[in-house]
């Protein structure tokens, strides 16, 4: 393996006393070094404000690894590259002496002034943190400096702006790395390859051929320990503005190219300029919200959303969205798209189907209602794979058709799990790779999108709840199809 593709690198992770950290990133870096894509010439920089030593740090480095992977080797050599500093990011002294620690290391590791700072923290720390790595010149170091950036970016375009001005003062757009931990997954990187790499779909991938597009994002999970988080942020702006977005983009742009990140960021910026704002009077026919009540997941009843925590009482947050996007462009006028996400939903899946035109004739039913379209259904998780459904001879005499299903299963076929999204999000950042990083235009025009639902729904009480737990979201969610002559196609 080249020096390219094996980064030597300081990673300076912010938040490593926190969930993230523990079920993601140090996973992830172990990953990461057992398969050889990172350097031996590495070193870990543990920052929060409780007081651990290094020694707790590598104590919990390690479980972490053993409750993800259950390796069955030592891992004291991989955990001895772990440090950790008690540090509070608002207090200026911290800064000068993280930066001597990191030079300490890079004396040590030889790591050539390469440095990743991974802000694995509060959204609200962002901005001072990244002035700091400036102003104490932790960010020229004679190598290359990143800054790795968690969401939520921003609560709407305003903040979002304001944000991206304080990190724009002190990195440059190039260095910055605006993580979707959606756009690591396998299945979602396979779009392009599914869409552009196969004759059969690409030539049929537009308005003639393809009647609607359906994206669902479902957990069973309700909001958990994150109450407070998730009241505040709702699936608009925790799913839609981002995840749901970005598959949009993905599914909808044109051709690029070359797969470089400037030629594929530039068209999935020209799909977001596309999609159509919604006048504010038009939120209600395009979007729905839900807020899920009690219910029954798997023969366990369940509280309703606003009696999880105190705090939710009176919420009117939305744990449940569905919506139709409309695309004005030559490839995609007329075509709606519907994506649906929410919580305590019927399953935990994340698929999409794309659904084909009928024929203008075909004999081979005895009645339309049993007529079954073409779909290509694109499994993201947990299942990952393709099926397509096709209509094949029913056996046996007579010329009547029926459904039948291809169908290919990521997991299966290549035997192995596929790596985590943050592993190869991690790896991108280190080589350089910033084509499945969120770009803030990109950023920018999804927060105007969702800007006009939030703003309309923020001045109208919702009449929540209006789901059971367990279903898949309230009635209205099933008429905004019908209303076209649709229906969500689950499998
Ligand atoms: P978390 O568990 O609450 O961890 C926050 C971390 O920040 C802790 O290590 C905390 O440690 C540290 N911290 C808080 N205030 C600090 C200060 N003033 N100075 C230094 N350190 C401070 O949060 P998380 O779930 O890991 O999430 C981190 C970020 O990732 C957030 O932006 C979140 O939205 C995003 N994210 C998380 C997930 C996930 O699966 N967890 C998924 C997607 C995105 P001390 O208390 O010891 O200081």
């Amino acid at each position: 393996m080249n020096n390219q593709l094996q980064p030597k690198v300081v990673i300076t992770i912010f938040g490593a006393t926190g969930d993230l950290a523990k079920r993601k990133l140090f996973p992830s870096i172990y990953r990461l070094y057992k398969s050889g894509k990172l350097s031996k010439d590495f070193a870990v920089v543990g920052l929060a404000r409780r007081p651990w030593t290094n020694e707790i740090l590598r104590e919990n480095v390690a479980k972490s690894i053993d409750e993800a992977l259950s390796p069955e080797e030592d891992l004291e050599e991989f955990t001895s590259h772990f440090y950790y500093q008690s540090f509070d990011v608002t207090d200026e002294s911290s800064y000068s002496g993280l930066n001597m620690l990191i030079n300490d290391l890079e004396g040590t590791y030889n790591t050539e002034g390469n440095r990743v700072f991974y802000l694995a923290m509060a959204p609200e720390f962002f901005g001072t943190i990244a002035n700091k790595l400036k102003q104490y010149g932790l960010k020229d170091s004679g190598g290359w400096s990143r800054l790795v950036i968690e969401k939520p970016f921003g609560v709407d375009l305003e903040s979002a702006k304001k944000l991206n001005k304080e990190l724009r003062a002190a990195f440059d757009e190039e260095q910055i790395y605006r993580i979707d931990h959606y756009l690591g997954k396998e299945m979602i990187q396979n779009i392009e390859v599914i869409r552009f790499a196969n004759g059969i779909f690409e030539h049929l991938w537009n308005n003639r051929f393809i009647s609607n597009i359906q994206i669902t994002s479902s957990e069973t999970l309700g909001v958990e320990e994150r109450a407070r988080y998730y009241d505040h942020s709702g699936a608009t702006r925790d799913m839609v503005q981002n995840h749901m977005l970005q598959m949009v983009a993905l599914l909808a742009m044109e051709p690029p190219i070359s797969l470089t990140t400037e030629e594929i960021r530039s068209e999935k910026i020209k799909v977001l300029r596309a999609i159509r704002n919604m006048k504010p009077e038009k939120v209600d026919d395009f979007f729905v919200r839900g807020q899920y009540d009690s219910g029954d997941m798997k023969g366990k009843s369940v509280p309703a959303y606003r009696d999880e925590a105190d705090e939710l009482k009176d919420s009117n947050t939305e744990t449940f969205v569905a919506g139709k996007i409309l695309i004005d462009n030559y490839r995609w006028a007329g075509v709606p798209i519907y994506i649906r996400t929410g919580k305590r939903l019927a399953e935990k899946s994340t698929k999409i189907v794309i659904e084909f035109k009928n024929l203008p004739m075909n004999l081979y039913y005895q009645q339309d209602k049993d007529k079954h379209p073409n779909l290509l259904i694109i499994n993201i998780q947990p299942n990952e794979g393709i099926t397509l459904c096709l209509n094949a001879k029913k056996s046996g005499t007579g010329a009547l058709a029926e459904p039948i299903q291809l169908a290919y299963n990521h997991n299966a076929v290549s035997g192995i799990n596929t790596p985590e999204a943050y592993e190869k999000l991690l790896y991108d950042c280190m080589v350089g790779d910033a084509t499945n990083f969120t770009h803030w235009d990109e950023v920018a025009l999804s927060w105007k999108f969702v800007d006009t639902l939030l703003d309309v729904w923020s001045k109208n009480v919702a009449n929540f709840p209006n789901y059971e737990s367990g279903s898949m979201g309230p009635d209205a969610a099933d008429e905004l199809l019908a209303k076209d002559r649709f229906h969500w196609w689950s499998f």
